[in-house]
This record gives structure tokens, C-alpha cells and sequence, in this order.
């Protein structure tokens, strides 16, 4: 038994030889993921937020034919005044899906409708509105034109063979639109990763039941169920599990039967009912880490049955912290998709932040562009891994590394925004 009794935590704590950094964690995490590869057919608005699975290539040009920009009047290059005003003579109509199938010679136009093919032998579009209409065969055309303006022409945006996308890219509103443009009615795609997660603990409460002395409402469930709603994974809320080695055991049997990743929360912390730990144990291969990271240092992750498992702390701040540091970027490589690291921006830092080197730490800040275009970030009020409600105040969290050291106001610091 150690005869070190540790002191109570303060900016001066030491850290602890068996505690590992949040990188190798996160280095640990991501090689033991191997992305799903079992791949399905959707019709392509169910696409949308997927993970493509194969790559697509354009099978035609977009767009399809060269056509006018505007509506006003098609014409010859050639014709277009230099110095004068010239009047041509209109010798018909192009409208979008109608072409005009006749020739456009000297001294004539046509008038076009924007996305209408260009007719033969026109080569260039004058507005409109920089035009003026003398009778219905005649339009009078001023100075200023220049060969070739107002032409879209054909394969412009995508040639016809390109290849636009590649397996693992998650599929934006745009890349729908672009992959409509191609008449393609379905695409292949990585299938969803499944995602199972409970809340453990005695005291625990679901919303609408009473509580007696002592219980909680489970909260963890509703920050996991809002984080995950964001992220396009299938969810399944099993709800709480009490602190007993058999409900234990039949949660985590049968989340691990229908799901690529089980989160938990609670009971992973020292004193905790110590089945939690033998169950895992005898179930999976688990790690116990302690992470040198504030807030959220115990941290489980192993495999249980075919399932990730991911055992995070049980207060509320520190399960939404593990869970984006962790969890997201475990889900975002299971899901195959491309890895898309958390953006992390600079901002001058408005408050004093007391720390020593040798751990993360991540603190809620609430951060706003100065009128320079510069970023300031200020602390939200208390910082306790209990309080849940500096995570909804927060806009971004304060990213503070592991060799960095206190942080006095007018320092730069790294922060990553929420959402
Ligand atoms: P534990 O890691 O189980 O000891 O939990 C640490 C703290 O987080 C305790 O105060 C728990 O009551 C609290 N806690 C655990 N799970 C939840 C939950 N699902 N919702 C809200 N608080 C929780
Ligand atoms: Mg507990």
C-alpha cells in the first residue's frame, strides 16, 4: 500500500506517473478502429450526412451544352459595336429546353432565355437590360460588349469523366445537388454506425419519474442523445442501469449485440461499486485510463463482444468533454469517412487561468470577434466538471496543452468552437 496520502488538487498538483496524455489516448483510440465496410444502396436524398463508398465520376458534362447566362440577345462577336450603336435584326426565340435550331448570321440575333443553348454561330449574349427594343424584329445594341461575355459553356463546372468525389466523403447538401446534376438516382454508401449507450448509477432518475432523497435526473442521456443526434449515427437510449452486477452484465450483453459502440457513464471512478470493472473485465479487453486531462481524467475504452466500448465519468461536463475528444473522432473513423480534425482557432485570452504543465485541460470560454476581426475568448463562471450549465453558456471550449503552463489575461490561447 502506497503511505502517500495525495493532497487536495490545486494549480500546483502533481500528476501521476501511471496517468497517460490525451494524445496517446486518442493515438491508442484511433489505431485499434478499423472503419465499417459493409456497404448499401440509398436513394440519393437519404444520402445526405453519409459516407460515400464509392467514388463518383462524372457521365456527363455540366453543364450539358454551352448556353446563355442571361436573357437578352444571342449574336456574333463580330457584330458587336465598337463605337456606334448598331441595330440587328431578330430572327427568333431560344428558350431554356426549347433551342433554336436555325443559324445565326451577320447583322442577326436571337433572342435567348439564361440556360438556353447558344444557337449556331453565336458566340456571345448582350443583357437585356442594355438593350432597346424598336419593334418586334428589330433590337438597337450600344458599346462597352466584349466577345464571349454571358456564355456558359459546356463541361465548365464538370467535365464529363472527372472524377468529383471520393470514397469517404460525408455528403453535404451541395454534393447532393452536384450528384442530381448527374441524373444519378442512387449512391453507395458506407451503412450507419450503431451506437448504443447507458447511464449507470443507483441514484439515477429518467425525466417524468419522482424523486426520493438523494436521486438525480439522468442527464448524460440527453447531452450523449444531442451530441450523437449531431454526428448522422443510429442511436439507441438504453436508459439507466442500476449500480447491480447483473443488470450490469445483461446491459452490456445485449448492447454489445446490436451495436458498433457502447458509451456508457458513471462508475468508472475510484471508489465506485467495483463490479463495474470485473464485468468489463471477464466480458471484453478493456483499458482503465487515467488521463491527464481536466475535466474528465478516468476513461475506459476496449472492445466488448464485436462492439468499441467507451466508458466515460459520470459528470455531466466531463462525459460531454471525453465524448468530443474521444468518442467523435472514434465514431468519424468507424464511420469511414475522411478524418476532419475539430477546428481550433487562436483568441486573446480575457481572463487569468491558473495551471501547471503536465495535463489538458479544457475550459469552457465564450468567445467573440472584435470589431479588428481579431477573437477574444473570456472563462464562463465557475468551472466544475459538475456544472453542466457552463457547457450551455460556452460557445467554444479553451484548449490548454499539456506542456503549456497559467495563462494570464492577453495571452493568446488555442480554443475550439462548439458546434
Ligand atoms: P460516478 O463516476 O458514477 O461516480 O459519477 C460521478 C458524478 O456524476 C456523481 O455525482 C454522479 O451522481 C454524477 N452522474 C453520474 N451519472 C450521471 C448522469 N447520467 N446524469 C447526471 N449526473 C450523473
Ligand atoms: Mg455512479
Amino acid at each position: 500500500m502506497s503511505n502517500r496520502i495525495e493532497t487536495a488538487e490545486n494549480c500546483d498538483s502533481e500528476f501521476e506517473s501511471d496517468w497517460i496524455s490525451v494524445a496517446s489516448a486518442k493515438d491508442h483510440i484511433n489505431q485499434s478502429i478499423a472503419p465499417l465496410t459493409d456497404v448499401i444502396k440509398l436513394p440519393l436524398r437519404d444520402c445526405l450526412g453519409q459516407v460515400l463508398a464509392q467514388s463518383i465520376i462524372s457521365p456527363i458534362d455540366v453543364p450539358g451544352h454551352t448556353n446563355s447566362a442571361m436573357d437578352g440577345y444571342a449574336l456574333k462577336g463580330e457584330d458587336l459595336p465598337q463605337d456606334s450603336v448598331k441595330t440587328l435584326k431578330i430572327i427568333g426565340k431560344a428558350m431554356a429546353g426549347l433551342p433554336f435550331t436555325g443559324q445565326c448570321n451577320t447583322g442577326e440575333c436571337i433572342r435567348i432565355m439564361t440556360g438556353a443553348i447558344m444557337p449556331d454561330g453565336a458566340d456571345s449574349v448582350v443583357m437585356q437590360e442594355q438593350t432597346e427594343l424598336l419593334d418586334e424584329t428589330r433590337v438597337k445594341i450600344g458599346t462597352g460588349h466584349r466577345q464571349g461575355q454571358n456564355v456558359r459553356y459546356a463541361g465548365e463546372d464538370i467535365a464529363a469523366g472527372e472524377a468529383i468525389f471520393k470514397v469517404g466523403r460525408r455528403i453535404t447538401p451541395a454534393d447532393l445537388g452536384v450528384i442530381a446534376s448527374f441524373g444519378f438516382a442512387e449512391i453507395s454508401v458506407f451503412r450507419k454506425v450503431r451506437v448504443a449507450f447507458f447511464s449507470t448509477g443507483d441514484e439515477l432518475r429518467s425525466v417524468g419519474e419522482n424523486l426520493s432523497e438523494g436521486q438525480i435526473y439522468d442527464s448524460n442521456r440527453y447531452t450523449l442523445f444531442g451530441m450523437l443526434s449531431q454526428l448522422d449515427v443510429e442511436i439507441l437510449d438504453m436508459g439507466v442501469v442500476q449500480d447491480d452486477p447483473d443488470a450490469v452484465r445483461a446491459a452490456f450483453e445485449q448492447a454489445s449485440g446490436m451495436a458498433d459502440v457502447v458509451i456508457t457513464s458513471g462508475g468508472v471512478s475510484v471508489g465506485e461499486a467495483d463490479y463495474i470493472k470485473p464485468t468489463l473485465r471477464a466480458m471484453g479487453s478493456i483499458n482503465f485510463w487515467k488521463i491527464a486531462m481536466k475535466p474528465g481524467r478516468p476513461l475506459t475504452y476496449g472492445q466488448l463482444g464485436k462492439a468499441h466500448f467507451f466508458g466515460l465519468p459520470g459528470n455531466p461536463v466531463a462525459v460531454m468533454v471525453t465524448f468530443l475528444q474521444f468518442v467523435k473522432p472514434a465514431l468519424q473513423r468507424l464511420s469511414g469517412s475522411e478524418q476532419v480534425k475539430s477546428l481550433r482557432l487562436n483568441a486573446v485570452c480575457l481572463d487569468n487561468i491558473c495551471k501547471r504543465p503536465g495535463r489538458t485541460e479544457y475550459q469552457r470560454g465564450v468567445y467573440k470577434q472584435l470589431d479588428n476581426g481579431s477573437l477574444a475568448v473570456e472563462l464562463t463562471g465557475r468551472q466544475g466538471s459538475g456544472i453542466l450549465s457552463s457547457m450551455s453558456e460556452a460557445n467554444c471550449l479553451i484548449v490548454l496543452n499539456d506542456d503549456q503552463g497559467g495563462v494570464n489575461s492577453g495571452d493568446n490561447v488555442l480554443i475550439e468552437p462548439l458546434n
